[in-house]
């Protein structure tokens, strides 16, 4: 019975038609909140929400439902993504291989012993968000103004030693007649001059766009910001980690190797909108630092669209390592780790 209804579904599911109309934002209730038992809207089997669940993949058919404010109703957008390191051996391989890249360096080696490796399919929400951030500051005009001020000493300086109105060129000519003994000073003052003339003009440039020392500047991104639908792995969400999204295809159960289970999840997806907000904020102000020393004044603002739900095939990694636990969690698709427990 229960193969059956993996095959009967699995076409339905990849065909790309969900059960409700494209256009609407959600699907129709199928339940209120705080219900006990409702059907897959997908294969109509039985699907009894643990409390706390607000994300369930039918077992039967793959289709997932969600708990919103209103209820639950089945999510529109569900995708997945291969899993390309399905074999324990090869995965403890790539790990050997990260640690020997300094990924782990210190930490584990020989002293850690594996103690659990694990595969299984993780549900993220992807949140698409804009974030277009101001920034209002003054460190880059100063530091430009710095450099300027000590090329501009420079300027006059070797402008005096280079001697004559030509600068550089008239130094190098000078080198040039008078032979040898003097064409290695003056090459080297040519050069010089040359540097500082060209500083000294980012000088009066900036000098005319500062007026002051402010300056504003934009800094636009676009993120699918994969949230964790898990608490149990909120220790775990990634901060700074993009899926390799172009791989992703609809969810199809079947495509879900022996053995390997679907978790559900326990983050609905408002409460993934809020996270993904929260977590391009703080990407976006430290994009902003890096590039930024002296910030005035930062703020950023957000579109964030109605997200999907990503079945992710993570590793979970669990290393004694002289008593105490390391926790790593690998992507299955790519390979690369996404984070790190115990390390510090
Ligand atoms: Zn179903």
């Amino acid at each position: 019975m229960k193969c059956g209804a993996r095959l009967g579904s699995a076409p339905s599911g990849q065909s790309g038609q969900p059960a409700s109309a494209p256009s609407a934002p959600r699907g129709p209730v199928l339940a209120p909140m705080g219900a006990t038992s409702l059907k897959c809207p997908n294969c109509g089997a039985p699907i009894s929400p643990k409390f706390g669940e607000m994300v369930i993949t039918c077992e039967y058919c793959g289709s997932a439902v969600t708990l919103n404010t209103d209820g639950w109703s089945s999510v529109q957008k569900q995708t997945m993504l291969p899993v390309k390191f399905a074999d324990k051996d090869q995965m403890t391989q790539k790990i050997h291989d990260l640690m020997d890249k300094g990924f782990l360096h210190r930490h584990l080696q020989e002293s850690s012993t594996l103690q659990d490796l694990n595969l299984s399919f993780v549900p993220y929400w992807i949140i698409p968000v804009s974030a277009r951030t101001s920034v209002v500051a003054s460190n880059e005009t100063m530091q430009l103004a710095n450099t300027a001020a000590s090329a501009a000493i420079w300027g006059v300086v070797l402008g005096g030693i280079g001697g004559g109105g030509g600068g550089g060129g008239g130094g190098y000519r000078g080198g040039r007649g008078g032979g040898r003994r003097v064409f290695a000073p003056s090459l080297k003052l040519n050069l010089a001059g040359t540097l500082g003339a060209a500083k000294l003009g980012m000088f009066m440039g900036g000098g005319m766009m500062g007026g002051g020392m402010k300056k504003t500047a934009e800094i636009d991104n676009n993120y699918n910001f994969p949230v964790v639908a898990l608490k149990a792995l909120t220790q775990y969400q990634p901060k700074n980690y993009a899926f390799s999204l172009t791989d992703r295809t609809l969810f199809d159960v079947s495509k879900v190797p022996k053995g390997i289970q679907v978790l559900n999840g326990d983050i609905g997806e408002e409460d993934a909108k809020n996270q993904a907000k929260t977590y391009v904020d703080q990407l976006q102000s430290e994009k902003a630092h890096a590039q930024y020393h002296m910030i005035q004044s930062l703020h950023t603002d957000m579109d964030v669209a109605d997200g999907e739900l990503l079945h992710a095939p993570i590793w979970f990694a669990k290393y004694d390592h002289k008593g105490k636990p390391i926790v790593l969690i690998l992507d299955a698709n790519t390979g690369f780790p996404i984070n790190a427990m115990g390390l510090e």
